[in-house]
């Protein structure tokens, strides 16, 4: 699946309700030579760089609830895949240690 975005559309997560314009949603950006993304993402070419293949990440889709999250370490989490947090949470025995310690330093969200 792959979507090359013409303009006007806008990566919202649902998580931090961060909103901002993306130029294309796939595995692999265009006018890129050898970068593949580990998972379909909302990608946004780099507005600052004039180097044609800089390009930022914005977020993904959750594996498992298909809810549209950032890649801020607030919102959502790789592991394999991608999961938002409140996923994670409810999935955390299935995580090994190293995340579940991670993920318990963290403070549990304000809006659940
Ligand atoms: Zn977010
Ligand atoms: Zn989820």
């Amino acid at each position: 699946m792959e979507t090359r975005v013409e303009g006007g559309a806008i990566f919202t997560c649902e998580t931090c309700s961060l909103s901002t314009p993306f130029t294309y949603f796939g595995q692999k950006p265009p006018n890129t030579r050898a970068i593949v993304l580990l998972e379909e993402s909302y990608v946004l070419k780099d507005p600052f760089s004039p180097d044609r293949e800089k390009f930022i990440v914005l977020g993904s889709s959750c594996t498992v609830c298909s809810k549209v999250v950032c890649v801020g370490t607030e919102c959502s989490l790789f592991y394999t895949r991608r999961f938002c947090l409140p996923c994670v949470r409810e999935n955390l025995d299935q995580f090994p240690q190293q995340i579940q310690v991670e993920l318990a330093k963290k403070k549990a969200p304000l809006h659940t």
